[in-house]
Protein backbone atom coordinates (compact mmCIF):
# COMPACT_ATOMS: atom_id res chain seq x y z
CA UNK A 1 0.00 0.00 0.00
CA UNK A 2 2.89 2.52 0.70
CA UNK A 3 3.86 2.19 -3.17
CA UNK A 4 0.67 3.54 -3.70
CA UNK A 5 1.40 7.08 -2.01
CA UNK A 6 4.73 7.38 -3.06
CA UNK A 7 4.30 7.21 -6.79
CA UNK A 8 3.17 10.52 -7.80
CA UNK A 9 3.33 9.23 -11.68
CA UNK A 10 1.04 6.25 -10.53
CA UNK A 11 -1.77 9.46 -9.36
CA UNK A 12 -1.36 10.48 -12.55
CA UNK A 13 -2.69 7.10 -14.71
CA UNK A 14 -5.36 6.47 -11.95
CA UNK A 15 -6.64 9.85 -12.79
CA UNK A 16 -6.22 9.40 -16.72
CA UNK A 17 -8.30 6.24 -16.19
CA UNK A 18 -11.05 7.63 -13.97
CA UNK A 19 -11.49 10.05 -16.80
CA UNK A 20 -11.56 8.04 -19.67
CA UNK A 21 -14.12 5.24 -17.64
CA UNK A 22 -16.43 8.62 -17.38
CA UNK A 23 -15.85 8.99 -21.05
CA UNK A 24 -16.88 5.68 -21.79
CA UNK A 25 -20.00 6.02 -18.97
CA UNK A 26 -21.20 9.05 -21.03
CA UNK A 27 -20.82 7.25 -24.59
CA UNK A 28 -22.95 4.35 -22.82
CA UNK A 29 -25.62 6.33 -20.88
CA UNK A 30 -28.29 4.80 -22.66
CA UNK A 31 -27.56 1.67 -21.35
CA UNK A 32 -27.40 1.57 -17.51
CA UNK A 33 -25.62 -1.78 -16.97
CA UNK A 34 -22.39 -0.93 -18.63
CA UNK A 35 -22.34 3.13 -17.45
CA UNK A 36 -23.17 1.98 -13.70
CA UNK A 37 -20.39 -0.65 -14.38
CA UNK A 38 -17.73 2.67 -15.62
CA UNK A 39 -18.54 4.65 -12.53
CA UNK A 40 -17.78 1.26 -10.21
CA UNK A 41 -14.66 0.79 -11.83
CA UNK A 42 -13.53 4.38 -11.42
CA UNK A 43 -14.47 4.77 -7.82
CA UNK A 44 -12.58 1.13 -7.24
CA UNK A 45 -9.54 3.06 -9.15
CA UNK A 46 -10.12 5.85 -6.72
CA UNK A 47 -10.23 4.11 -3.56
CA UNK A 48 -7.38 1.70 -4.33
CA UNK A 49 -5.35 4.61 -4.85
CA UNK A 50 -6.62 7.14 -1.81
CA UNK A 51 -7.84 9.35 -4.69
CA UNK A 52 -10.52 11.76 -4.32
CA UNK A 53 -12.84 11.52 -6.75
CA UNK A 54 -11.91 14.77 -8.95
CA UNK A 55 -14.31 17.39 -8.39
CA UNK A 56 -15.99 17.34 -12.38
CA UNK A 57 -17.23 13.43 -11.70
CA UNK A 58 -18.15 13.81 -8.33
CA UNK A 59 -22.01 15.36 -9.34
CA UNK A 60 -22.11 12.89 -12.28
CA UNK A 61 -23.32 9.91 -10.31
CA UNK A 62 -25.23 8.39 -7.01
CA UNK A 63 -22.65 9.12 -3.71
CA UNK A 64 -25.59 6.55 -2.22
CA UNK A 65 -26.41 3.92 -4.62
CA UNK A 66 -23.72 4.78 -7.33
CA UNK A 67 -26.16 4.92 -10.56
CA UNK A 68 -24.39 7.25 -13.37
CA UNK A 69 -26.97 10.30 -13.66
CA UNK A 70 -28.49 10.91 -16.83
CA UNK A 71 -31.05 13.95 -15.78
CA UNK A 72 -34.33 14.12 -16.91
CA UNK A 73 -34.19 9.90 -17.21
CA UNK A 74 -33.20 8.97 -12.96
CA UNK A 75 -32.10 12.67 -11.82
CA UNK A 76 -34.25 15.84 -11.26
CA UNK A 77 -32.11 18.91 -11.02
CA UNK A 78 -34.44 21.57 -8.94
CA UNK A 79 -33.42 25.31 -7.81
CA UNK A 80 -34.87 26.42 -4.29
CA UNK A 81 -33.95 28.39 -1.63
CA UNK A 82 -30.64 29.27 -3.32
CA UNK A 83 -29.88 25.85 -3.49
CA UNK A 84 -28.99 23.09 -6.06
CA UNK A 85 -31.56 19.93 -5.22
CA UNK A 86 -30.58 16.81 -7.12
CA UNK A 87 -32.98 13.60 -6.49
CA UNK A 88 -31.66 10.51 -7.27
CA UNK A 89 -34.66 8.80 -8.78
CA UNK A 90 -33.02 5.32 -8.20
CA UNK A 91 -32.54 5.76 -4.31
CA UNK A 92 -34.36 8.81 -3.22
CA UNK A 93 -31.14 10.33 -2.14
CA UNK A 94 -31.04 14.13 -1.90
CA UNK A 95 -28.07 16.21 -2.39
CA UNK A 96 -28.31 20.38 -1.86
CA UNK A 97 -25.53 22.48 -2.80
CA UNK A 98 -25.64 26.48 -2.23
CA UNK A 99 -25.00 28.24 -5.16
CA UNK A 100 -22.03 30.70 -4.44
CA UNK A 101 -22.76 34.45 -5.27
ZN1 LIG B 1 -29.14 6.87 -5.82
Amino acid sequence: MTQHRKNPIAKEIALERIEILFDQAYNNRTDPAFANRYVMLAREIAMCRRLRMPRVYRRFFCHSCHVYFVPGNNLRVRVQHGKVISTCKVCGAVVRIPIKH
